[in-house]
């Protein structure tokens, strides 16, 4: 078999260990084998959100859990803000108006960083008391201020959508006072897609109203507690969250956003060293997804076609007005300055073989000189 590379930021590479525990035999989720797993997984899921109240664990993809939050939060007619700044953002203003909210889109172009101030003013002036943000719009590789954000908002209620940054950026989620985090098991977390979180905070909880069975959070909670899954768990996707929070943990929160830090100046460095021009922004912020512009002339989507099916390497394209103009590495979870280097050494093989003239045989070196620097010593 040939070997394949996976780059993207999301579904991303998992551990050995994590695969392993997958593959054991499956327990029955209402003994005790289980619940001993579930117990460690919902207190480490507590540590990883950085929260002492509830993270609910769901069945789906990330997007269930986005569409929980609505659905607990919100009745039809509502008028809710979305901050959006790329294509999940774009997601969120789809959910809220599936279910008729009433949504002030307070929109960015993709790239751009959202401004905390003018969030605020609008959010106020608005009158509305619910905003939905991203913190990592995986679309474009910018990170946003969601601290900054949750300071202008004054009392409304805050959601912020982590699916691609948990575990790769600091987001001190009780400390910042946000309200609800959600987030999904395919990202910084590494594990395969097909569980999704919600951490709700208590003073949350008196406005939720569920409208929606299978994401009610309240009777999720109340199953939580008991440590009984209101339905039959994805019980090997847990047993595989158990192993893939003890590798976070044990590395270290601290040392793994450092990681992803230096990750994503190792990156930049490469790229720019072959000549190429960056579209995330070239600063520290991006530390979960790099997103380059094709050369001229080259549609990024052959560039990824050609990385593909010639050598094996998988990375994310453009996305909505973006596709065929950019391609994003990701490089969060399972994922070290080696990857960076693959990536970037099929990158520069690949355009030389689609005839674009780029500057050889520099960028791992870039790379690597960039992530070996501490963080503390750069400005
Ligand atoms: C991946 C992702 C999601 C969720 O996507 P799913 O495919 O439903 O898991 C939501 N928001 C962001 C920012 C993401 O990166």
């Amino acid at each position: 078999v040939e070997k394949r590379y996976l780059f993207t930021p999301g579904p991303t590479p998992v551990p050995p260990e994590v695969l392993a525990a997958m593959a054991e035999p499956i327990l029955h989720h209402r003994g005790a084998d289980f619940r001993s797993v579930y117990e460690r997984v919902l207190g480490g899921l507590k540590e990883v959100v950085c929260t002492s109240d509830d993270v609910l664990v769901f069945s789906s993809s990330g997007s269930g859990a986005m569409e929980s939050a609505v659905l607990n939060l919100a009745t039809p007619g509502d008028r809710v803000a979305v901050v959006s700044h790329g294509s999940f953002g774009e997601r969120w203003i789809a959910i809220c108006e599936r279910h008729g909210l009433d949504v002030q889109a307070i929109r960015y172009a993709w790239g751009e960083k959202p401004n905390a101030d003018e969030v605020g003013s609008a959010v106020r002036e608005s009158g509305v008391d619910l905003v939905f943000c991203q913190q990592s719009d995986t679309s474009t590789g910018v990170v946003s201020d969601v601290q900054a954000i949750r300071g202008a908002l004054g009392d409304a209620t805050l959601v912020v959508d982590a699916v691609s940054s948990l575990g790769a950026v600091p987001l001190e989620t009780e400390a910042w006072g946000i309200d609800v985090v959600v987030s999904g098991s395919q990202k910084a977390l590494m594990l395969p897609p097909g569980l999704a979180f919600a951490s709700v905070s208590e003073r949350t909880w008196s406005r939720v109203t569920p409208r929606t069975f299978y994401f009610d959070w309240p009777a999720t909670r109340k199953a939580q507690h008991k440590l009984d899954a209101a339905f039959t768990p994805a019980v090997s996707l847990l047993r595989g969250l158990d192993v893939a929070i003890a590798l976070l943990l044990d590395e270290g929160l601290a040392a793994a956003f450092d990681r992803h830090l230096r990750l994503g100046r190792a990156a930049r460095a490469g790229v720019k060293a072959m000549g190429l021009e960056l579209f995330s922004p070239d600063d520290d912020s991006s530390a979960v997804v790099t997103a380059i512009h094709s050369p001229d002339g080259i549609d990024s989507d052959d560039l990824l076609k050609h990385l593909r099916t010639r050598h094996g390497v998988t990375l994310a394209p453009g996305q909505g007005a973006l596709k065929g103009k950019i391609f994003r590495i990701g490089h969060i979870g399972w994922f070290d300055v080696f990857d960076i280097g693959v990536a970037l050494s099929a990158i520069e093989l690949s355009l030389t073989e689609l005839g674009a003239e780029i500057e050889r045989g520099v960028a791992t070196a870039a790379a690597f000189e960039a992530y070996e620097q501490p963080v503390s010593t750069l400005p």
